[in-house]
């Protein structure tokens, strides 16, 4: 079994969608679990309806776009599935009606349910048109085999029970020759029964948690580049494919801001040691990056990793006293009460400093921190992350710019420059 996952880039519209066939096609005789993001921007549009049902505003009107450009596709790439088009329909009707309703219960899990409609309508379009081009294929609920907790927007995963229903719901689809299921990335459900969300982009984490569940031989994740690359290839010139690299430098990319893999895909995978291929649904010929156990390529190429965007917050004791492990533990219990992630830190005798992701929930967390600490803060502010670095790069990197913070290890430099 592989796990095959394509994202919403790879099937924003018909010509995407037909493309996924294409790929298809090429594995027609492996057994594939096709996990599938929404159309495009869908999650985005998504969260516009979550908007307007918030402000008392008519989500309707967003809905039937949504709509129109679903059922557009689905005629295009499926013209002759009556029984896609019912599902599709009847899809759309059940988000109507909802919205129709006063929302009651938590926002987020309003919030999860409205969202995950986008990958119930791009698998049940997908699933459609591969049936169409001879490649039959089962259509699964993810949300009958994901099984997560009740933290709605960035739920965690249940192992055991999503292990069990596995065995119950997802096994026995697999009986084609060769077995191939579509299903949704990004959603689950939780133990009391609500529709749940693993995150933004959280599409590629569904892929490697079906591959977890089925001890699947590999994982790819077929993008609108050719891999995992030394930086990002759509603003940078010259970069340099990572060929082969480990899961742990995978992961420290992915968790110092390299956004081609979601950063909770690779836990599942090393510890099953399955493999992640990244490749281009492009130009699928060419082989992309593979990541798995081998380290011996992880520093033959430096990487840059640019996050723009942050605020640097310098935080002081009012009396100048010193900053110990009292206020330290103090500031990160504020820290996470507001839900700000800290990208780097660094500290002085009286001096705590932060740089952090910029957000409406920087500024509320600044307030409570004032009614102790003194605390400045600096925007408009770039972390920039470089692995396996060496000084002619660095010297070029920070070329014209001011460097507030510098901190390097022996394999990673960083810097918050302005
Ligand atoms: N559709 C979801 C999102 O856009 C999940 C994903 O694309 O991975 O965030
Ligand atoms: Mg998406």
């Amino acid at each position: 079994m592989k796990v095959f996952k394509f994202g919403g880039a790879s099937v924003k519209d018909a010509a995407g969608v037909r493309n996924v066939a294409t790929v298809v096609k090429r594995h027609a005789q492996d057994d594939l679990l096709i996990v599938v993001s929404a159309m495009g921007k869908t999650t985005n549009a998504l969260e516009e309806v979550v908007r307007a049902c918030r402000e008392g505003a008519d989500a309707k009107p967003l809905i039937a776009a949504l709509r129109a450009t679903h059922e557009a596709a689905l005629r295009e790439v499926a013209p002759d599935d009556g029984h896609a088009a019912t599902a599709l329909a009847d899809a759309f009707d059940a988000l109507m009606r909802y919205v129709g309703r006063a929302m009651e219960g938590p926002a987020d899990r309003n919030y999860d349910h409205i969202v995950s409609f986008g990958e119930v309508w791009s698998t049940i379009i997908v699933a459609a048109h591969l049936n169409a081009a001879a490649l039959p294929s089962h259509w699964l609920d993810a949300r009958e085999v994901v099984a997560t907790d009740g933290l709605h927007r960035a739920a965690r995963m249940d192992w055991e029970r999503s292990a069990a229903n596995a065995q119950k719901v997802l096994k026995p689809l697999l009986t084609g020759q060769p077995a191939r299921v579509v299903t949704q990335g990004f959603i689950g459900r939780s133990t009391e029964g609500y529709d749940t969300t693993l995150g933004r982009e959280g599409s590629d984490f569904s892929a490697a948690i079906f591959a977890y569940l089925l001890d699947a031989e590999s994982v790819t994740i077929w993008k609108d580049v050719a891999g995992m690359y030394n930086a990002d290839p759509k603003k940078f010139a010259d970069t340099k494919l990572l060929e082969h690299i480990s899961y742990k430098e995978a992961i420290e990319l992915s968790y110092f801001g390299a956004s081609v893999i979601h950063p909770r895909t690779l836990q599942p995978l090393q510890q099953k040691s399955i493999p992640l291929y990244v490749r281009s649904f492009v130009d699928p010929e060419a082989t992309g990056s593979t990541i798995d156990h081998q380290s011996a390529n992880d520093s033959l190429i430096p990487s840059f990793i640019h996050k723009p965007g942050q605020v640097l917050i310098s935080i002081t004791p009012r009396d100048l006293s010193f900053v110990v492990e009292e206020n330290l533990s103090g500031i990160f219990a504020a820290f996470a009460r507001h839900g700000v992630h800290i990208n780097l830190m660094q500290n002085s005798a009286v001096a705590f400093t932060v740089c952090v992701d910029n957000s409406h929930r920087v500024k509320p967390l600044v307030l409570e921190l004032r009614g102790e600490y003194e605390v400045r803060w600096n925007e408009d502010c770039e972390l920039i992350t470089v692995r396996h670095f060496d000084e002619a790069t660095v010297k070029k990197l920070l070329q014209g710019k001011e460097p507030l913070i510098e901190q390097r290890s022996r394999n990673t430099a960083r810097f918050v420059v302005k």
